[in-house]
């Protein structure tokens, strides 16, 4: 998924949400393959290729990502575009990465030696050929409950914004719960300390590439 900032969508949730595409996973529609650092959670900092795939199947209103863009690219050729970068992490993005069969690509990437990441928004329940094969799982919820489905969630992602109340954090289903205030106005920065007040465990996360100014 694309890391525009998430909201409630009240419009969304009376629309229900788009079906997914997935065919043989052989060929992939991606929107862009591009090396940054990850920008928030728990992998701040590190060197990672990115893999943004088209396509999503929700339409939010807030979503600053070009998902319907794509170049139609077989799996190896994908993963000549990630072998031209430096990083050990790739990371699935979007769009919704799980509204593509991703598993041949993930399968073709863990064999080359790649450590993998996936940023998904809650709504798809997952591949299960996915679990042995993707290392790092973020889930950033677009509906109040996250979708049931998932093996295992490293982290969830809450933009805190106007709407974000804190009993629909799903504590019990990931290792680390992040908020991230939307747009880093200061009235959610405070907004997310004081949930932080009385959750001292969760933490705070902020979008640090888009201060550093890269992609
Ligand atoms: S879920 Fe899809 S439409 Fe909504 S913000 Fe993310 S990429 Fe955009």
């Amino acid at each position: 998924m694309s890391n525009p900032e998430h909201h409630d969508n009240p419009d969304e949730k009376r629309r229900g949400h788009l079906p997914v595409w997935r065919d043989d996973g052989q060929v992939l529609q991606v929107n862009e393959i591009f090396y940054s650092i990850e920008g928030e959670g728990l992998r701040v900092g590190q060197p990672t290729t990115f893999v943004r795939l088209a396509r999503c199947n929700l339409r939010c209103h807030f979503c600053d990502t070009e998902f319907d863009r794509y170049t139609e690219m077989h799996l190896d050729e994908i993963v000549a575009e990630v072998a031209h970068h430096p990083a050990q992490w790739v990371c699935f993005t979007g769009g919704e990465p799980l509204s593509q069969h991703l598993a041949g690509l993930a399968d073709k990437l863990n064999t080359a030696g790649y450590k993998l990441h996936i940023e998904t928004n809650g709504v798809v329940a997952p591949d299960p050929a996915l679990f042995p094969l993707i290392d790092h799982w973020t889930v950033s919820p677009k509906r109040r409950r996250v979708v049931d489905g998932f093996d295992r969630i490293t982290e969830l992602k809450y933009v805190v914004g106007k709407a974000f109340s804190e009993d629909r954090v799903e504590e019990e289903l990931a290792e680390y719960i992040y908020l991230q205030p939307e747009s880093s106005e200061p009235r959610y920065v405070q907004k997310a300390l004081e949930i932080l007040s009385r959750h001292p465990h969760w933490r705070l996360s902020s979008r640090i590439h888009k201060m550093l100014g890269l992609p």
